[in-house]
């Protein structure tokens, strides 16, 4: 029998990112006992890396924003594939969520006259992002955890969970382990909640942590719960590129909404050449114009560089793919050339963009207040993820929510800047409230103790296979040469379904995967484990992708690059099969009602 620790709690928030801690700091305020688990310390999670800002319509800049608009927009950039009832839950509840946080102590940068400044990025079409600089991941956990921290909720960092505990149908608890000692500790709790972020770590050249394995994505598979949208995997445009160490590391979008423009080798700003039909009567047609926009000239349309990221992704690789690319095979983009037009364009630059500024100074030598930065696309967040019902985030497990990246449904195809970390705050809020009030509503249930011992056993594996095993490292490496090259920024069916047999026999060999050591801190046992995991959702994606036979956001198909009105009306959904295989079921998206379709017509 498996050793272990227990814990006791209503609801359990498996991450403690934005939308962990949003949904913790919920629960807790409805008076459910919250335990929050995380794979990273306090303060480490992915979260804080954001930097552009939030989106939220609150019209500090422009007056003509409001929800109507922002829902536009992001039904206008998920491709209309995404659920409309969150789109508009999101733009509507987006600015009360910010102003809370600002209550909560977010200091936010400010316009002359003391409001939250917005600033511009891609997709949307007034400056909606709130923003602390180039910071504001920072700022947002910095602020749910000195706010979180006092409603006493628990913590337990640096553990990881392994699967979720049923009981029925029902979520009854998790099971995982302690990276620092690799104790054992079981979770009990009414409802789960699961905010553990992206799977970016299954791809080479990515922007996203450590931490981003699927675990969320393969917690619930594993558990029967839906995932919906997998096909859609978002590449930004604007990844480092050079020294090789860096490549992948993300380049603000807040760059370009400073006036940063993308050019090729020849020195030409390629964006111009390729405007969707869908944007034109919103795009600048010169580059006088588009400068106007990044500097609040409200008359003014927005340069092409703030396009949405699936579009200047593939212009980028045109351009390469085309010979026009920059040495290390990526383009340029320059924020310098704004000393032809502002003075002190250097201290502009720095004050605006500060950790753009050290990031290039320090990781690539190169001062960009007066040198191109050399970039180039990087795969950076997930739109698909568990399936949610849009009012509470639940599963179609009872007792299972999911809120923030491992959650799909707002996003679709592709999703707008700024929008992931409304999302936290909006959707994070709803999970907490009615994982809370499902706790409230149902007891604690049973724990299966041979599902423990189970997982247990299996954890527990790879020391037994010790030197003579498979190295996890190089199967997590194969598999995300496989992703990159075969199921990345542009697909075909032959690629995806060569992609299918390399997982499966990556599965095997991670099923022989060994390690040596003991239980405290293993780095090797932590990847041994988090193999199973990438390699369930990678499976999934590729699935998805050679499903959905058209080309839509961030899913671009060489073999079906047309979009196709019939793959317009339909999601994706992936079940576990009784059989452990994968269950693929195209579902119609609901009808939209006439007043939202509305909207969408006003602002067009
Ligand atoms: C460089 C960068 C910049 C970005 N900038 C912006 C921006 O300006 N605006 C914007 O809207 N979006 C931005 N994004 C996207 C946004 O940051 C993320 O989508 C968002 O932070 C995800 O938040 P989350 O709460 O869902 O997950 P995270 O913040 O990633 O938190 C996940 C949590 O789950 C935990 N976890 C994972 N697996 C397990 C497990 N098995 N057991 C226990 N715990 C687990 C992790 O330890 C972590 O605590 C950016 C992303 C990157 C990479």
């Amino acid at each position: 029998m498996a050793e272990y620790q227990t814990h006791e709690f209503d609801v359990l928030v498996v991450g403690a990112g934005g939308a962990g801690l949003r949904a913790a700091i919920e629960a807790s305020a409805a008076g459910a006992k919250v335990g929050v688990v995380s794979k990273s310390l306090l303060g480490k999670a992915h979260t804080v890396m954001a930097e552009g800002g939030m989106a939220a319509a609150m019209g500090n800049v422009d007056e003509r924003d409001n929800w109507r608009v922002h829902f536009a927009d992001t039904m206008r950039g998920a491709q209309y594939v995404n659920n409309w009832r969150m789109a508009e839950i999101h733009a509507k509840e987006a600015p009360a969520r910010v102003r809370e946080l600002e209550a909560w102590g977010a200091v936010f940068d400010r316009t002359r006259d003391g409001r939250i400044l917005q600033r511009n990025f891609g997709g949307h079409r007034y400056p909606r992002l709130a923003h602390v600089g180039d910071r504001t991941g920072l700022e947002m956990i910095r602020t749910l955890q000195d706010y979180g921290i006092h409603q006493g909720m628990e913590f337990l960092m640096e553990t990881t969970m392994l699967k979720l505990l049923k009981d029925g149908d029902r979520v009854v608890g998790a099971f995982g382990y302690d990276r620092e000692r690799g104790r054992f500790h079981l979770i009990r709790a009414k409802a789960v909640v699961l905010a553990t972020g992206g799977i970016g770590r299954m791809y080479q050249i990515t922007s996203n942590s450590w931490e981003y394995t699927a675990d969320g994505h393969a917690l619930a598979f594993n558990a029967g719960a839906a995932l919906l949208d997998m096909e859609f995997v978002q590449f930004h445009p604007t990844g480092m590129i050079w020294p090789p160490s860096v490549r992948g590391i993300l380049v603000t979008e807040g760059v370009r909404g400073e006036g940063g423009v993308l050019k090729n080798k020849d020195g030409k700003r390629f964006m111009f050449d390729d405007i969707p039909e869908n944007y034109r009567s919103s795009t600048a047609d010169n580059p006088d114009e588009g400068w106007r926009y990044t500097q609040g000239d409200k008359t003014a349309r927005r340069p092409p560089e703030l396009l949405t990221r699936d579009h200047v992704a593939r212009c980028i690789r045109r351009e390469v793919k085309q010979g026009r690319g920059s040495p290390h095979g990526g383009v340029f983009l320059d924020i310098a050339w704004i000393k032809e037009r502002i003075p002190n364009a250097p201290e502009h630059i720095k004050k605006k963009l500060p950790s753009m500024y050290h990031q290039f100074k320090q990781l690539a030598d190169i001062d960009i207040t007066a040198e191109p930065m050399e970039i180039g696309p990087t795969m950076h967040y997930m739109m698909g993820g568990v399936m949610v019902n849009p009012e509470t985030q639940m599963s179609n497990v009872p007792g299972l929510f999911a809120a923030g990246e491992c959650a799909a449904g707002l996003h679709g195809a592709n999703r707008l800047g700024g929008n992931s970390l409304s999302d936290l705050l909006v959707f994070g809020k709803r999970a907490g409230e009615f994982a809370a009030k499902y706790a409230k509503e149902n007891n604690a249930g049973t724990i299966n103790a041979a599902q423990v011992d189970e997982t247990a056993r299996k954890a527990l594996e790879p020391f037994d296979r010790g030197a003579n095993g498979e190295n996890p490292f190089t199967i997590q490496y194969e598999l995300q040469t496989t992703m990159q090259n075969l199921v990345g920024i542009v697909r075909t069916q032959d690629e995806m379904e060569k992609a299918l047999v390399e997982i499966a026999a990556l599965k095997q060999r991670a099923s022989k995967a060994g390690i040596t050591g003991n239980r405290e801190y293993n780095t090797g046992w932590h990847t041994a484990l988090d193999l199973a995991n990438l390699l369930t959702i990678a499976q999934v994606v590729a699935v998805a992708g050679a499903e959905r036979k058209e080309s839509r956001g961030g899913h671009f198909r060489d073999d079906y690059p047309i979009k196709d009105a019939k793959w317009g009306g339909l999601n994706i959904r992936i079940d576990k099969a009784q059989d452990g295989g994968l269950k693929v079921t195209q579902v119609p998206i609901p009808e939209m009602p006439a007043e939202l379709n509305q909207v969408i017509e006003e602002n067009k």
